[in-house]
């Protein structure tokens, strides 16, 4: 019998064929199928009397075949089947082209429903190469049926066939994870009902009960799950730091720091003092300086004997970060390591021992550092640079190398408040709202297709100064196909080293690369030996390239403004005048309004306000780049409603089952610990 992780091949109906295609759109198992949710739904419920057919929409009538059909040879060797059909109110000419079996199947005084597009005039109506399938059937017409995204070799009526399949296939096997009580309580209907009708509605009523189900259940178990993660650190010690003066920290940086940056230093710095574990995000815009006040608390816990860990979402920032600290901390005696997965045997063995022994102060590294060898002495504070690259469940994963470390989370992605308190509900938050002195603005301008040309020579002019170029490339993807992003990126890039470029140096990076090359292409990049980047969106956090001046995104109609905003600061880093150029194709006035925000201000909390009146929070939670389980059917816009209810029904189920260790529960906490990757030896 099938489970919900069976591969989809194994599903009757689907097949190796098949399956193949669907794993193009991210569908493996039979719960990826049942969890791929219709982009839209088309109307086959209405049957029209022939007569009443709407010309030029698409429409569904039943009629009967009046006599046999005809068959034609037309130029190019292809076949015209045409056939008269008639209900009591008038005459649907069908013609199909290159279907000529239809002439074997279509027989005198039989009934079909007809599903197509509307032609003729009120007299003679006609459809070409309508849907058919027998009077009664039901499966194509006569209902509403969902219109999935497709990408190539998947077809709608494949996808729609594999999800029935899927449906049927596990009908017996869906757990409700909803305990009865929260269920009822908010008159949703059972699981199967909502699976089957976000699929196939029965009416619309029906898939609006399916959907507020499902919407409610995957905030329900957001907001379980975010408090499954975290209730392992209420009411507990921190590791105890005095009250020390600052000031010897503060003398020795090259700069005076902001206020801003003072402010949040002392927030993080009264959290350590008090008894219990610090759990801060510090938020500030790309370039805001946060590193510093990160290594503020670093020093602050180091008076006080605590060891600190900083991890990095990538081997290049992280030593970046190691480049940066380990001569700062040299002169306070705090010595500093950098553990990564690249460093050799040896020395990690030295790093390893300096850590159990106490003797190193500072670590700096990434994933590696959750390894299960790496032993601290006494770990008194973890900071996690970029946190959205990490899984909420890494975060505390890294947390549980002590006791209750002090916990200080960097993010350079601007996020509203109503935003903020779901994700980062555990925390709190210090703003840094404000940039040091002396930063030049970057340039902004909004282009189309005519400026071209000469988007070509500033791009030259730029290298021919010795600067670098990142280019986001364009998403390519027509209709309901989702875009393949490793073609896209290095057929770009061969298209602009032979077509447009050939003497420059042109590098390639995009996400469906190993971290190690990934870390690679961009290192290159860092020292030169390139002049243009072409990427996709990975380059968003990253590594600085100080002689990088201009950032060109291709289709930027695409981007939600806050990810452009991300995109432009990775120019601007150095003492060079940079620029962003936003290219995009004719687009509507709202694209133009739109975008036309980037080039007015460089505030990215303001810029992430706009994104969420404009688009809505869907983007911010489209990418997953939180690390929590992405939603795909509820959408705060408009389920802000649904999100309190469910808010409130976890709180009260909490509040009775803090750890959902009650037998009824049993579901919803499997659910949950497979959503958010929970596992009980730790993250490795
Ligand atoms: P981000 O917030 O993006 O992590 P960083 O910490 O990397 O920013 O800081 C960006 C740059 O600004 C670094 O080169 C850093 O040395 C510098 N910087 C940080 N704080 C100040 C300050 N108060 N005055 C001047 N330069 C600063
Ligand atoms: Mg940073």
């Amino acid at each position: 019998m099938a489970e919900l992780n069976t591969d989809v091949r194994y599903i009757k109906g689907i097949g190796e064929t098949r399956a193949k295609a669907l794993e193009k759109l991210g569908v493996y198992t039979l719960r990826d199928l049942i969890a791929f949710f219709p982009r839209r739904y088309e109307d086959r419920s209405v049957i029209y009397p022939i007569a009443e057919l709407p010309v030029g929409e698409t429409a569904c009538c039943q009629a009967m075949i009046a006599a046999p059909p005809t068959s034609h040879r037309i130029p190019g060797g292809r076949t015209l089947v045409k056939v008269r059909a008639v209900d009591a109110t008038g005459v649907l000419d069908v013609t199909f082209f290159n279907q000529a079996y239809r002439q074997q199947s279509l027989h005198t005084g039989e009934s079909f429903v007809f599903c197509g597009k509307v032609e003729g005039n009120l007299l003679r109506r006609q459809m070409v190469n309508p849907l058919m399938e027998p009077e009664g059937q039901h499966q194509l017409t006569g209902r509403i049926m969902p219109v999935y995204p497709l990408t190539k070799g998947v077809s709608q009526p494949l996808m729609q066939k594999a999800v029935r399949q899927g449906l049927d296939a596990c009908r017996e096997l869906l757990p409700d994870v909803l305990p009865d009580k929260v269920r009822m309580a908010h008159q949703l209907c059972y699981v199967n009902y909502a699976y089957e009708n976000i699929h196939f509605p029965a009416s619309f009523e029906a898939l609006e009960q399916a959907h507020r189900r499902l919407a409610f259940e995957e905030l329900f178990l957001l907001k379980c799950g975010l408090h499954l993660l975290r209730s392992r650190r209420v009411d507990v010690a921190g590791p105890r730091c005095h009250a020390v003066d600052m000031q010897p920290f503060f003398d020795a940086l090259p700069f005076p720091l902001t206020d801003a940056q003072r402010r949040a230093i002392g927030d993080a710095a009264a959290d350590m003092a008090s008894a219990r574990p610090m759990n801060r995000l510090c938020q500030g815009d790309v370039g805001s300086g946060k590193t510093m006040v990160a290594a503020a608390c670093v020093w602050f816990a180091a008076q006080s004997g605590w060891q600190s860990a900083l991890m990095a979402p990538t081997e290049i920032l992280a030593r970046q970060h190691y480049e940066n600290l380990a001569p700062l901390f040299e002169r306070f005696a705090i010595p500093c390591a950098l553990l990564t997965g690249s460093t050799r045997a040896k020395e990690r063995r030295a790093i390893l021992e300096g850590l159990a022994d106490g003797s190193i102060g500072l670590c700096i590294g990434t994933h590696a550092l959750l390894t299960a060898d790496v032993q601290y002495q006494h770990l008194g504070l973890v900071v996690t640079d970029e946190q959205h690259r990490f899984g909420v469940a890494q975060r505390s994963a890294l947390g549980q190398k002590a006791e209750n470390p002090h916990m200080l989370v960097l993010s350079a992605t601007p996020i509203p408040r109503t935003l903020a308190l779901i994700i980062y509900g555990d925390l709190d938050v210090s703003i840094i709202n404000e940039l040091p002195p002396g930063r030049q603005k970057v340039d902004t301008f909004t282009v189309d297709e005519r400026y071209r040309q000469r988007l070509n020579g500033f791009i030259r002019k730029q290298a021919a100064e010795g600067h670098q170029v990142f280019i986001v490339c364009p998403l390519v993807g027509d209709g309901d196909d989702l875009p393949d992003e490793r073609k896209a990126v290095t057929a770009y890039a061969q298209k602009l080293q032979t077509e447009v470029f050939p003497d420059l140096r042109i590098a390639a990076l995009h996400g469906r690369m190993k971290p190690r090359e990934k870390d690679a292409v961009m290192a290159a990049f860092a020292a030169g030996e390139a002049d243009i980047l072409v990427s996709t969106t990975v380059v968003e956090v990253g590594v600085d390239v100080p002689n990088a001046t201009l950032m060109v995104v291709e289709n930027a109609e695409f981007f939600g403004l806050s990810q452009l905003h991300q995109l432009r600061g990775r120019v601007g880093r150095g003492k060079d005048k940079s620029y962003c150029v936003l290219v995009s194709q004719g687009g509507s006035e709202e694209t133009r309004r739109r975008l036309k925000a980037l080039t007015e201000t460089n505030d990215g909390f303001q810029i992430a306000e706009e994104d969420l009146k404009l688009r809505g929070p869907g983007d911010f939670f489209g990418q997953r780049q939180h690390g929590l389980p992405a939603l795909r059917i509820a959408d705060l816009n408009c389920d802000m409603r649904l999100l309190d209810e469910a808010q409130t029904a976890a709180q009260e189920l909490l509040a009775q089952d803090g750890d959902l260790s009650d037998p009824a529960h049993r579901q919803l906490k499997a659910r949950i610990e497979e959503l958010f990757e929970i596992h009980a030896e730790g993250l490795n």
